[in-house]
């Protein structure tokens, strides 16, 4: 948290009560959280919390990078590479939604130099890639 307000004090982004509340309740939860279920949590302590306020608040935190979106879930993760403006590697589980960010640049830099060689500037969305966390592993041994 103290990092977040940090980062957003540095480039001058206001990083207002409910946006670090939004942030909060993400890097709360393990898993990632669906814009609903942190609407839920929010409702908790904000009866007045509607769908466009989630949303506001998660576009902030995704441009601030502070957040990342995973597509294949439709949900949100803290991110936790804290370098602002990179795009992030996600494994993804198949099995428990868990999501695992890789902290690897160079895998992020050698997609965006094969993607120039074909003329294609690559987006900062993360690149998702699933499979089994450890987790999910042992159980599938163990049945
Ligand atoms: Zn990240
Ligand atoms: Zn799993």
């Amino acid at each position: 948290m103290a990092y977040a307000e940090q980062l957003c004090a540095d480039r001058g982004l206001s990083f207002t009560p409910l946006r670090r509340e939004v942030y909060a309740l993400i890097c709360a939860h393990g898993a990632p959280l669906g814009a609903y279920e942190l609407l839920d949590q929010l409702k908790q302590s904000r009866d007045n919390a509607a769908p466009v306020t989630v949303y506001r608040a998660l576009e902030f935190l995704v441009a601030a990078g502070l957040v990342h979106r995973v597509a294949a879930l439709n949900a949100f993760t803290a991110c936790h590479g804290h370098e602002p403006g990179h795009g992030g590697l996600l494994l993804v589980c198949k099995n428990c939604s868990n999501v695992f960010e890789l902290e690897d640049r160079g895998i992020e830099r050698s997609i965006s130099r094969s993607a120039a060689d074909l003329a294609f500037t690559t987006s900062t969305d993360p690149v998702e890639v699933k499979g089994l966390c450890q987790d999910c592993q042992s159980t599938a041994e163990a049945s």
